[in-house]
């Protein structure tokens, strides 16, 4: 089968690979719509660390081709929603609280492109299908259930990072997709002022859509300056969802004592990230720094997909270029790497392949 991947660091393209075998749990998946992410772009160029012949992706709803022997709740021809994290349900770290995307390590439940090829392919395999896959539900649209996978459950894991609650005063620092839902996520969790930092024109117009009350640019000067101006002092929590380095410690500067920096920003592993002690109040300010991985799992999909069914949130406005063709993946890709002024986020239709 074909897929398209990254043949090495900085190299992409199409590359031939097995249609890959299922053990009894498991299934098998032909993608019917898929979108790349950041973090798709962000690996070929090397952003965690060297991987040869890998098949990208791991943003897909698609259709059940083939199941395991002991998969009950799905069968060949099931349109299923695909969790970006697919933790594995047998190992202790599944079961931790506050995320299960550390199965049997750090980020190991991201088995996309961490552990095998992803869904950028004719077909590919997704770990205990029972847990992990959902239906997709009569009144959500393969595309606005596309945007739950990871966008929606990495923005909202923002969130519920930074415990965000009624009246709140909040930063969203980055208003590419992930921030974007992190916007949505903190209006529906009861946020009063929700100020949110970006500049592509396309995002600041869906930022306020989903509830941002003031927009902030990194370019017109020190984030954190402009928002301790604007808020008389600071913000109560913090997410970040964009920038480099250099924002974690602007972060904690607009984040008032008592306060919770909340991460879901993908740092390059040759990073450092250092601050000046008196921005996290000498360490007696009560600040909170808290950082995840997009939990996954059946359940999780569940419940943002109820959010779609329910009308509480329009996950296709992240949605501005949608593409034809299984063939048009590479152009997706392209799009998504080069980040144009009027992205958010592509989408391409599978069609092509049977
Ligand atoms: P985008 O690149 O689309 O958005 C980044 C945002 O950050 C944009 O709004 C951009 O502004 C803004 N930005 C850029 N530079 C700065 C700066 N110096 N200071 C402040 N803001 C800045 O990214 P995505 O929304 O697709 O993804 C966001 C991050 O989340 C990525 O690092 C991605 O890898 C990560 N991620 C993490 C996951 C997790 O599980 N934790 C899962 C999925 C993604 P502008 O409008 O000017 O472009
Ligand atoms: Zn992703």
């Amino acid at each position: 089968m074909k897929g398209f991947g990254m043949y090495s660091v900085g190299n992409v393209g199409w590359i031939d690979a097995d249609v890959p075998t299922i053990g009894a749990l498991d299934a098998l998946v032909r993608p019917t719509v898929v979108a790349p992410c950041s973090s798709d772009t962000h690996m070929s160029h090397g952003g965690s660390g060297p991987k040869e012949n890998l098949i990208l992706g791991h943003e897909a709803v698609g259709i059940v081709t083939e199941v395991g022997a002991d998969v009950k709740l799905f069968k060949p021809g099931d349109v299923v929603v695909v969790p970006c994290t697919t933790p594995n349900w047998l190992a202790k770290g599944a079961q931790n609280p506050i995320s299960n995307a550390h199965d049997e390590g750090l980020m190991k439940s991201f088995k996309f492109l961490g552990a095998k090829d992803g869904v950028f392919a004719e077909r590919f395999h997704v770990n205990q299908a029972d847990a992990n896959l959902v239906h997709l539900p009569e009144n959500v649209s393969p595309e606005a259930a596309l945007m739950t996978v990871d966008m929606m459950s990495t923005g909202f894991h923002g969130v519920e990072l930074a415990d965000i609650g009624f009246g709140d005063t909040v930063a969203v620092i980055g208003i590419g997709p992930v921030g974007l839902m992190a916007v949505a996520g903190a209006a529906l969790r009861g946020a009063a002022r929700i100020i949110a930092v970006g500049t592509r024109p396309n995002c600041v117009a869906v930022a306020k859509e989903y509830g941002a009350t003031d927009i902030v640019s990194y370019k017109e000067g020190d984030i954190a300056k402009q928002i301790i101006a604007l808020t008389g002092g600071g913000v109560d929590r913090t997410i970040i969802a964009g920038g480099n380095a250099e924002t974690f410690a602007q972060a904690l500067a607009m984040t008032r004592e008592t306060g919770t920096i909340a991460n879901v920003n993908f740092f390059d592993v040759t990073e450092t990230l250092g601050f000046p002690a008196y921005l996290w109040g000498l360490g007696m300010a009560n600040k909170s720094i808290r950082g995840g991985f997009c939990p996954g799992g059946a359940r999780r999909m569940e419940k943002m997909l109820t959010l779609i069914a329910a009308g509480r949130i329009d996950t296709t406005r992240l949605i501005t270029h949608k593409f034809h063709g299984f063939d048009k993946i590479p152009e997706a890709f392209a799009l998504m790497d080069s980040k144009t002024q009027d992205l958010i986020k592509p989408i391409v239709y599978c069609d092509g392949i049977a």
